[in-house]
This record gives structure tokens, C-alpha cells and sequence, in this order.
């Protein structure tokens, strides 16, 4: 049953939208040629992605929240653990027990809902020793509260297994704030077994300081983005990227929605929407930092709002081809993409 308000939201879209109705380009539809369905080893000597969150904190069935799972070698990352995403790890077989670090790129609860999932079901899968989770200072805050939050549920576990099987003392999380050298300098989080994970400044003001992550293994990059506007810095940092993980939003859509919204005498609904648009990305300015960074594909994610119609999925890419001539994947909670060593 949908409420007043989601209905008024799909009213408010669904004008747009058929509006926007043309075909939609078949490029668009493609996937990257590096996206595969496989489900083989990840410790093949490729870099793999895996999307465990393409979702926004709009509500979707189809999608969790932010998370993005990063591959190569031994390492095994999640930027952002957004609520949803730790099942979506878990479904797509990646292998939990060898979680090795979480990147966070900001506070917002769409990006850690699923925090403390991640560290308790990795604990209970069998990972060895407290993971490192880094992120802008206030990482400690966040995650001491997930601890406290956590710790009655890790002494039930402790009693009932025994300390042989889950040891108290990899339970949970070490943080680690990574403070950036400058507003436009990367600053390195970590550089071990081949995977070099680099942090810069995006802009999602008033959420400041948030980051976007560069990783760089056996000479291919990915780049994942946070939540930003557009970003001259996050241009400078995708520079070559195989992959860009971009953020986005359709704005038109958005800004009609609070139009209507506003009409209608939904002022606090108005006003949210309108708030959302000024800190994220729009479809033509992420193919713009894409087009900039030379980047080979561009993948969006966290889109707003739910592309979960032709009409959206065509709002989302209408126009980006003349901007960006590379190749465009709107990503889906379990895309995976390999890509082997360049050198
Ligand atoms: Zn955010
Ligand atoms: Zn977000």
C-alpha cells in the first residue's frame, strides 16, 4: 500500500518521465566487456568489483544501501557497508571470513547502516583478527558505537561457542582515521599485497571532510566516488580509471518532485528535495568527470531515484554519450567486473 506522500513521489516522477519517454540507446544497455556473471575464485591475481549496494536512501526492494566490494589477491574490501549490503555480500558468495578492511567515506547512515553486520558476520565466518576500518576522522566515533551496540551479542557468542572458535580478541574493529594531506593531495591508506588504496577529498559539504577511494592493483585502477557533487578533485584522482563508481542523481527529476511537492503544500518534502540535489551528481556532470579522468567505463551507483523502470533508466543516460565517450554500465546490486593484471 503506498502512502500519500509515495504516491505524490511517483506522481511528481512519473510526469517527467513521460516526458523523457524516447528509445533508449543501446550502448546504455551494455554492459562493460569487463563485466562477467562468473561466480570464480577471486584470488585469481585479477581485481574484481562487486556491487553489494547500488541503492540510495530512497526505498528500494531491488537494492541496498552503499557498499561496493573490492577483490585482488589476498585483500578483500568494502567501501561503505550501507544497510542491505552485508546480505548481499554474504548472497554473492564473497568470501566473509577473509574480509581484510572497510573504507568509509562519510557518516551518512546509508553508508554504514550495515557496519556492524559486517564485522560480526565476518567474526562469526571465521576472520582471525580485528579488521581495520578506515574512514574521515570521526571513523573512531562511529565505530566504538557499533562496538557498544554489538558487545552483548559478542559475549553470547563468546559463551556459547567458546573462545576456541570465536576469540574475543578478533572480534570487532580497529579505527583508523585517515587525515588527508590537503584538500587536493591523495593521502595513502594502505599499500600491501600489490593493492595501493589511496583516499582524496570529495565534496558533499556540509558533510566535510568525504572521500572517494583510488585503488591501483597489478596496473589497473578503480575508482570509487562516495557521495559528492561534481568534483574536479575526484576527476583528478579517476585519472585512467578502468572502472569510475560514480554516484548519482537525476536532478531534473528531483527538482520537479519538489516542485510538486511544493505545490501541493508538502513544504518539508519540498525542501528535502531540494536539499538533496545541491550535494550530489547528475548523470551528464558524472560523465563529465569521467570524460575529464579519461576513464574506459563509467558505472553509476547510489542512484537516486530508483532506476527501476525503462522510463528512469532513459533519464539517467539521456545525453550522457555526448558527453562521455566510453562506456556506460548502470550498475545492479551483484554486478561483478574482472579485470586482469595490465603489466
Ligand atoms: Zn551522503
Ligand atoms: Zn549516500
Amino acid at each position: 500500500m503506498k502512502t500519500s506522500r509515495q504516491a505524490c513521489w511517483l506522481r511528481a516522477t512519473g510526469l517527467l518521465v513521460v516526458v523523457l519517454i524516447t528509445s533508449i540507446p543501446s550502448w546504455a544497455q551494455q554492459t562493460s566487456n569487463s563485466v562477467t556473471t562468473n561466480s570464480a575464485p577471486f584470488d585469481d591475481g585479477q581485481l574484481h568489483v562487486v556491487l553489494c549496494g547500488t541503492g540510495s536512501p530512497l526505498p528500494d526492494a531491488n537494492r541496498a544501501q552503499a557498499c561496493t566490494a573490492i577483490l585482488a589477491g589476498s585483500e578483500f574490501v568494502l567501501v561503505d557497508a550501507g544497510s542491505g549490503s552485508w546480505r548481499k555480500v554474504a548472497t554473492n558468495n564473497l568470501p566473509v571470513q577473509n574480509l581484510s578492511a572497510i573504507l568509509l567515506t562519510h557518516y551518512h547512515s546509508d553508508h554504514i547502516g550495515d557496519l556492524g553486520e559486517a564485522l560480526m558476520q565476518s567474526w562469526v565466518a571465521g576472520r582471525s583478527q580485528k579488521l581495520n576500518v578506515y574512514g574521515p576522522p570521526g571513523v573512531e566515533q562511529v565505530v566504538a558505537g557499533f562496538a557498544q551496540a554489538y558487545s552483548l551479542d559478542t559475549d553470547y557468542r563468546v559463551l556459547h561457542h567458546g573462545q576456541q572458535i570465536m576469540p574475543r580478541a578478533a572480534a570487532g574493529a580497529i579505527a583508523t582515521p585517515v587525515k588527508l594531506k590537503s584538500d587536493t593531495d591523495g593521502t595513502l591508506v594502505f599499500d600491501r599485497n600489490g593493492l595501493k588504496v589511496t583516499a582524496f577529498k570529495v565534496n558533499h559539504d556540509p558533510v566535510s571532510p568525504a572521500y572517494g577511494y583510488r585503488f591501483e592493483y597489478k596496473g589497473r585502477v578503480v575508482v570509487v566516488s562516495g557521495d559528492t557533487a561534481k568534483s574536479d578533485n575526484l576527476a583528478k584522482h579517476a585519472a585512467g580509471a578502468d572502472l569510475l563508481i560514480h554516484e548519482v542523481i537525476v536532478k531534473n527529476l528531483i527538482q520537479f518532485a519538489a516542485n510538486n511537492f511544493q505545490q501541493s503544500g508538502n513544504l518539508r518534502r519540498a525542501k528535502l528535495s531540494r536539499d538533496i540535489n545541491t550535494y550530489h551528481t547528475s548523470p551528464l556532470e558524472a560523465a563529465e568527470v569521467a570524460a575529464t579522468a579519461k576513464a574506459e567505463t563509467l558505472v553509476f551507483t547510489h542512484i537516486v531515484p530508483p532506476p527501476n523502470s525503462p522510463q528512469i533508466e532513459q533519464a539517467l543516460t539521456r545525453g550522457v554519450s555526448d558527453v562521455f565517450k566510453g562506456k556506460v554500465v548502470i550498475g545492479s546490486d551483484g554486478m561483478r567486473f574482472d579485470l586482469p593484471p595490465r603489466n
